[in-house]
């Protein structure tokens, strides 16, 4: 199989293959995060109303003045806010659709809008993530990560690996390390303007690393390492008074 070097998929860990979306229409249970305290969420127990008035709730916090709307098998945010890239404004408005997808890891992630086929941007969601996001402020976090990568056209043309050098390859993956690294900075300030607890975000991404056996049998070759994301996070929690973290150690090369 070839190898190709690709951010179409980018994960809020590592892109997973992508699996057939299907939305099992489960019996109604209580909110997905009614449960929190208790043991986390059952994601066998989430049905599809469930999961979409819980990610429409977060995305009409973290953006006030999108149009969210709920459709049979997904959450459509109308955002107006610029699409970037290099700074330039590509689009006013942008159109994200969000949809919760079968996988085995826990993940989430972005797809690139392709207008020509009428195709908007994605978030893809997989099902097992709501097993370890232990509250909202950890699913905002996510979430707010994975727009960070579609308003600023976090993505690249695939090329299979052999037909690049050694040094394209390298500035592809810094490339990428740094547009991870941009998206979590993104993803906090957005959680601070909505009053999501900013913490949030160095717990789930320190569950997600522990919980995904992909993760750590893998190289991360698009990934900051866990530890430097950690870090670059934290100097963010540091603009404003934070308590709870020692003097932010030195980071890496911008
Ligand atoms: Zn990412």
């Amino acid at each position: 199989m070839k190898k190709t070097f690709s951010a179409r998929f980018l994960g809020i860990l590592l892109g997973t293959a992508l699996a057939a979306a299907s939305d099992r229409a489960q019996a109604a249970t209580p909110p997905i995060f009614s449960a929190i305290t208790r043991s986390g969420f059952s994601h066998n127990d989430l049905a599809p109303h469930e999961w979409k008035r819980t990610v429409s709730n977060l995305l009409q916090r973290l953006f006030p003045g999108a149009l969210v709307r709920e459709s049979a098998e997904m959450v459509t945010m109308h955002l107006w806010e610029p699409m970037l890239k290099n700074g330039k404004i590509l689009s006013p408005v942008q159109t994200i659709e969000f949809s919760v997808i079968e996988d085995l890891n826990a993940n989430a992630f972005a797809l690139a809008a392709h207008p020509e086929e009428g195709l908007a941007a994605q978030v893809k969601i997989t099902r097992p993530l709501f097993d370890v996001v232990q509250n909202e402020s950890e699913l905002a976090f996510v979430i707010s990560h994975e727009v960070s990568h579609i308003r600023h056209d976090h993505f690249s043309v695939q090329f299979p690996a052999s037909m690049l050098t050694s040094s394209q390859r390298d500035r592809i993956t810094r490339t990428h390390q740094r547009w991870e690294l941009t998206a979590d900075e993104e993803a906090v300030a957005r959680m601070r303007g909505s009053n999501f607890d900013q913490l949030s975000s160095l717990e789930i991404l320190d569950r997600l690393s522990e919980r995904s056996a992909f993760l750590k049998t893998s190289c991360l070759h698009n990934h900051p390492a866990l530890e430097e994301r950690l870090e670059n996070i934290k100097t963010s929690l540091l603009d404003q008074p934070v308590f709870g973290f020692e003097t932010a150690p030195a980071l890496h090369d911008r």
